[in-house]
């Protein structure tokens, strides 16, 4: 892309330290009284004098409303010991997503969300049919859409209710492994060095590379689903595993160019072998950086990678890449 606005910015993984450590926590769980607050808030501090501000906004209103229902989600059926235990014995995430039955609850509490983004939708908001048709959507249709959502199954998926039932998805299972971490500091099993999400087997929306204490300077895959973040190798494809030929691209802004040691705080992660990419955020450049609210911020480094032939891994629920032609989601 040859936007006048930003050039290409890249280093070389020799450039960054490798550190390990044997204190560093190998998962570190999404807390129930900031994780939506804090995305809806970096949502609409990016949605200003953005591009996609109406989205940003939908979305914002969205997480408060995620924030709201998580405070009180209704008891939900946890995993049993013996489910505990053949999880371990299997090395499947003990919750995963495409295969643990979802309490109906969640599709209860998705309506009530959805309820709620409407009451502070302006009456004139284009966004409203939209929240309205997957309120409306009986339960049949709307768990066949939540299977395919979360087996990565785009064919006959709405893209544009996706993003509204994967807030709902993504409410329930924040609230379950919330409620399961109850049961022990061992209930989750991460395994280093895997892509997956060892509580829901969900991909990543990004990695973090975290600042504070011993996770100083560690770099973190981000839950798409449940919000979790594992430990993930710092120079190292989170696609095919590949330690080679890892690049880093960002966007540099045109007038930070008498200023060239100023590194993005986001990046994509490329890799020459598998030809893939993720988004990698930096707190030590940007402490409010969230994996969900910055990637939907920064569709524009999307465009970039893609165009020099990289394909996007992982997902982020609030936004689907279907069909290339289709609008981002409803605005
Ligand atoms: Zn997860
Ligand atoms: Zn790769």
């Amino acid at each position: 892309m040859n936007s006048p606005e930003y050039q290409p910015f890249q280093h070389t993984p020799e450039e960054i330290a490798l550190r390990s450590s044997i204190d560093v926590p190998l998962l570190l769980l999404p807390k129930r009284g900031s994780l939506f607050a804090e995305r809806a808030l970096r949502l609409r501090q990016k949605a200003a004098g953005h591009a996609m501000r109406d989205y940003l906004m939908l979305m914002a209103l969205v997480c408060e409303a995620q924030h709201e229902r998580l405070q009180h989600f209704p008891q939900v059926p946890i995993p049993t010991q013996e489910q505990v235990d053949a999880a371990a014995a299997s090395g499947e995430a003990l919750l995963a997503a495409d295969r643990w039955p979802r309490d109906p609850a969640w599709r209860g509490e998705l309506r009530s969300l959805l309820r709620q983004v409407l009451d502070k939708l302006p009456a004139d908001s284009p966004a409203r049919a939209g929240v309205q048709a997957v309120i409306d959507l009986p339960d049949e249709p709307l768990e066949q859409q939540a299977d395919r959502l979360l087996s990565g199954i785009t064919l006959g998926l709405d893209v544009a209710a996706a993003p509204l039932i994967g807030a709902g998805l993504q409410l329930y299972w924040a609230h379950l492994v919330a409620a399961t971490s109850a049961l022990g500091p061992t209930v989750f099993r991460p395994v280093q060095g895997s892509n997956r999400c060892p509580c829901c087997g969900s991909a990543p929306t990004a990695s973090l590379t975290r600042v504070g204490g011993k996770q100083e300077g560690q770099r973190y895959l981000c839950c798409s689903l449940c919000a979790a973040q594992w430990l993930m190798g710092r120079v190292q494809c989170t696609h095919c595993l590949s330690h080679e030929g890892i690049h880093y691209r960002g966007l540099q802004a045109a007038d930070d160019s008498t200023e060239p040691t100023k590194r993005p705080a986001i990046e994509a992660e490329t890799c020459d072998a598998c030809k893939h990419y993720l988004k990698i955020m930096h707190m030590a450049r940007e402490v409010h950086a969230e994996p969900v609210a910055d990637d939907l911020a920064t569709l524009t480094l999307d465009l970039l990678v893609s165009e020099e032939g990289y394909i996007r891994s992982g997902s982020n629920m609030l936004l689907l890449f279907g069909d290339p032609d289709a609008e981002p989601g409803p605005s």
